[in-house]
């Protein structure tokens, strides 16, 4: 195959916002609208018997939950409707993903079920009341070459996970590696994708041929792989590389549900796809580095993201940019292409031979 296939792009166009599609048997993508660039998620609403298991929920917005309220009358969701919530499933933490979560489950009288660092990691994000953890973002940038100006803006901003999410459950079910819940009599095995996001809780039921896949494997645009503040050494670049490993033994003609874009089939050709890409960034930012020899001091992140970011950028794009070149760096760095050093408070790559 060498080109993905997308078989419900034409045929019965895109759900509208709260709109649903049957896209295998018991198993209906919901479309939801995000206000940003990327302006939309898909989740997923699995039939368990007489009751629903929800996959993700949208971020946190009245429009959010008054989209909510209509499906629940119109796909009868919840237990006003004689059909419970068995299960409510997030995929991973962030905002579109698990905004809505505490509300969902109260609302529809269900429980969190996600791997365990995805709730904690939503869970700590929230707590973070007055946004201390912002100031130890910004000084991230700082350590990695952003000017000053950018870094005051940034610090400024307060808890921006608050600001598009409610509070995550206070307590949830465990999702692991291999697990398997059962839907509908349809075993559903639990795949752990990295590097994205901490611990991404991905769903595949092999008698239906069907993926969920979250952000992990998307047909567009490549996930955001990103060194973040609360663990500046991280490699999770590697970790994502190793991780769309897990993913090469389902068979070819799986249907991948991705959380942005359309549904599609060629799950193998996107894994090649998307590990050539981040082989490509990675091979020109060692390029990038070697040509100034290893002689030099080196560069900050900051002053290499043209390389992979020649398009001008806005202060929320900046941080996604700095934390993706950086996870390119430290892969380079665990790889022996690059050297990290530091020195003066500022933390600088260069070629490593
Ligand atoms: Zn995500």
């Amino acid at each position: 195959m060498n080109a993905l296939v997308f078989p419900f792009r034409d045929a019965a166009g895109l759900p509208g916002p709260g709109q649903t599609l049957l896209v295998a048997p018991g198993v209906y993508w919901l479309r939801m609208p995000l206000p940003y660039r990327l302006d939309h998620i898909n989740l997923w609403l699995l039939e368990d018997g007489d009751g629903w298991v929800i996959v993700d929920t949208c971020i946190q917005s009245n429009k959010g939950k008054a989209i909510w309220r209509g499906v629940f009358e119109q796909m009868r969701i919840g237990r006003d409707y004689g059909r419970p919530v068995t299960r409510l499933v997030c995929t991973h933490f962030h905002p579109d993903h698990m905004g809505l979560a505490g509300w969902l489950t109260e609302e529809l009288e269900t429980e969190l079920w996600a791997s365990r660092a995805e709730w904690l990691f939503g869970r700590m994000l929230w707590l973070d009341a007055e946004g201390e953890g912002q100031e130890d973002i910004a000084r991230h940038y700082a350590h990695h070459g952003l000017d000053e100006a950018r870094v005051a803006e940034i610090a400024g901003r307060g808890n921006t996970y608050r600001m598009v999410v409610g509070e995550p459950p206070r307590r949830y079910n465990r999702l692991r590696h291999g697990d398997v819940l059962t839907v509908g009599g349809r075993g559903w095995e639990v795949i752990v994708g990295l590097g994205h996001a901490p611990e991404q809780a991905c769903l595949y039921c092999r008698e239906l041929g069907v993926l969920i896949a979250g952000d992990q494997i998307l047909p567009r645009i490549t996930p955001n792989i990103g060194v973040w503040a609360s663990e500046p050494l991280a490699d999770p670049l590697s970790d994502y590389l190793a991780s769309l490993e897990r993913f090469r033994p389902l068979p070819p003609d799986t249907l991948v549900l991705p959380s942005h874009g359309y549904p599609f089939t060629g799950l193998h050709l996107r894994l090649d796809q998307l590990a050539a890409h981040h082989e490509e960034r990675l091979d020109a930012l060692a390029a990038a580095l070697g040509k100034e020899g290893r002689t030099t001091r080196g560069h900050t992140t900051v002053e290499l993201l043209p390389v992979l970011f020649p398009q001008a950028l806005d202060s929320f794009q900046i941080g996604f940019a700095i934390g993706e070149t950086l996870a390119h760096l430290a892969c380079l760095d665990r790889r022996g292409r690059a050297r990290r050093a530091e020195a003066d408070g500022v933390v600088r790559f260069r070629a490593a031979s």
